[in-house]
């Protein structure tokens, strides 16, 4: 199906949004007047850009508060909408969008809003335009579809149709069942927004918590069955409506948002692109760094052994049961110290799940590799994040260590037998977008997104898995631009034993965050713990937790870069990250970094 934009829903000048909208692939855009009145192009100017760039202008809007007016409101209303079907005609835009009015002297009188919408498509016929009318959520005295239909259907005229927005249909609680009623023909104009479910004025919900189908709460899919059911054939447009998609850059957010639409049309069944390939384990989590030394001292102390080395990179293996990490030295990123720069992710398929990252428009990363090396399949993250699709010692695929030549070696005591999980922290604008990009690149569960207070503001967090927990990625973000650098990400380390673990961490000369006495006097109050079991946590900076399904023990080591490293014991099925103890892992590294 042919996709479309609200410009409305980037940011930058009106050019700046075209080009967006045109590179992430989309066919059309939805002109928002404010965008036109603020752009130095004339209207046949951007007419060409449009063109220029592959662009259908499929709607101009919106003409406000039109219909069930005074006679003398009305005649300055044609007046207006003449001059607006003139500019149309120089845009080549033929479909207006007209909102139910929410004008003072409107009443409620679906006999006068069907007489003056007739007028006005007789007026707009002259002019081989089109108008939809569209129930806004909070209209007058119209603020669902079927009564903006029943209007539409009164008043009678081929050049008035009606517009769906499943923003307003759905955050009402209307049932989309009725729109299978309306004729295909008649729904000039279909716009897709999702929202968080929210308890909220529904105008302000509208203006600025709109994010792209997937990413909310809707069943925004549902919705668009029941469109294509009717014959509807124009195109999936997005209204979106952000304060922080207003902010952000355009370009990424224009790709996300077309990524959202081609997961829709995936999800309604009117397209198949490669199905998604969830990923099995985490191979490695690989370090970048200007300064091995520190990363392998604290490597070294959690009892990692460098096993390996990269044959043609300055890359170190570092192992310790199933759990590696990857050192690299290499040309310095595109962050300062030392981070978490990309993720290994054990693959079932790793060609496949490049050809559905792909197919996602995730940036395949071109292959920096020697003639001798594995072929890895690579796709970025929307933060920047690497994610490497490879296999671990499976019959038939290339195996990504027969790159690194085994260097001498005696393994430690050891402890840790897996990587848990991996906190990223997503820059302040694109945490939606991370989220439906896990889910739907690579297959992953979402859970809910939980607020985690901090010494900095509030830090949203949201884990992704798969369905056994062997990949867990805890994606988080915090409340403002300048967040980006404070919040750090790390790498959760599984043990079966977290407190001879984290003895042996401060025996090697590990040092361990440490948690204030007031914690500890909270856990003594919320839980019964064995004889001396508190004092050892104390002493060892261990964290505990409990959900329906078991219990969670957890420390956390001092930061080397961006970077730290968690060492967590999960007992009995237990769910969650601890995020019940964040706030104050947070408040200790705030303390520790003299912040
Ligand atoms: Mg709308
Ligand atoms: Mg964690």
């Amino acid at each position: 199906m042919r996709t479309s934009i609200a410009t409305v829903s980037l940011s930058g000048s009106l050019t700046e949004k075209l080009t967006a909208a045109s590179r992430a692939g989309f066919d059309g855009v939805e002109i928002f007047e404010n965008d036109l009145l603020a752009s130095p192009l004339a209207p046949e100017e951007i007419r060409a850009r449009c063109a220029d760039l592959g662009l259908r202008i499929d709607l101009y809007q919106p003409m406000r508060d039109m219909e069930a007016v005074p006679a003398d409101v009305f005649a300055s209303n044609l007046r207006r909408a003449r001059h607006k079907f003139e500019l149309m005609g120089r845009l080549g835009a033929d479909t207006v969008l007209v909102c139910s009015s929410v004008h003072p002297l409107a009443v409620d009188d679906d006999a006068l809003a069907a007489g003056q919408l007739h007028e006005l498509a007789v007026l707009a016929q002259e002019f081989g335009i089109r108008v939809a009318y569209e129930a806004l959520a909070w209209g007058r005295h119209v603020s669902t579809y079927e009564h903006a239909w029943n209007i539409v259907e009164t008043a009678d005229h081929p050049a008035l149709g009606t517009c769906l927005d499943s923003f307003h249909i759905l955050s009402r609680g209307s049932d989309p069942k009725g729109i299978e009623d309306i004729p295909g023909e008649k729904i000039f104009f279909l716009q897709l927004a999702d929202a968080p479910l929210l308890a909220m004025d529904v105008l302000q919900w509208s203006r600025h918590y709109r994010c792209f189908p997937g990413q909310g709460g809707f069943d925004v899919a549902d919705l668009v069955r029941r469109v294509l059911h009717t014959g509807y054939e124009g195109p999936l447009s997005l209204e979106v409506f952000n304060d922080v998609y207003r902010q952000a850059e355009a370009g990424p957010t224009a790709v996300d948002a077309h990524r959202s639409l081609l997961l829709l049309q995936e999800t309604v069944g009117v397209t198949t692109p490669p199905a998604p390939v969830v990923p099995t384990g985490v191979a490695f989590a690989e370090l970048l760094t200007p300064d091995a030394e520190p990363v392998a001292a604290l490597l070294g102390a959690l009892g990692f052994t460098r096993t390996a080395r990269h044959r043609s990179k300055p890359v170190d293996l570092w192992q310790q049961g199933e759990a590696r990490v990857l050192v690299n030295t290499g040309p310095a990123g595109r962050r300062d110290g030392t981070s978490l720069a990309a993720i290994g992710l054990e693959s079932p398929d790793p060609v496949g799940a490049a050809l559905r990252a792909e197919a996602l428009l995730a940036p395949v990363l071109p292959r920096r590799r020697a003639a001798a090396d594995a072929p890895l399949d690579a796709v970025a993250a929307p933060d920047g994040t690497e994610l490497f699709f490879c296999a671990t010692d499976r019959a038939g695929l290339p195996d990504w260590r027969g790159d690194f030549e085994d260097v001498p070696h005696e393994s430690g005591p050891g402890g840790v037998h897996s990587i848990d999980h991996l906190a990223l922290a997503q820059p302040w604008h694109q945490f939606d977008e991370a989220a439906l990009f896990h889910r739907s690149v690579l297959g992953l569960h979402a859970q809910e997104s939980v607020d985690v207070a901090d010494p900095y503001g509030l830090m949203r967090s949201r884990a992704v898995t798969n369905t056994d927990g062997s990949v867990r990625i805890a994606l988080s973000v915090g409340a403002a631009p300048s967040d980006d650098t404070v919040h750090a990400q790390h790498i959760a380390l599984a043990t079966d034993d977290v407190v001879t673990a984290a003895r042996r961490f401060r025996e090697a000369g590990g040092r361990v965050l440490p948690i204030p006495a007031n914690y500890y006097d909270d856990l003594a109050a919320r839980f019964e713990f064995a004889e001396g079991e508190l004092e050892t946590y104390r002493a060892l900076g261990i964290l505990y937790d409990r959900d329906a399904y078991g219990e969670f023990r957890h420390c956390y080591t001092r930061t080397v870069g961006r970077v730290f490293f968690e060492l967590v014991q999960r007992d009995g099925g237990y769910r969650g990250y601890g995020a019940q103890n964040a706030p104050v892992r947070l408040a200790a590294q705030h303390t520790v970094t003299g912040g």
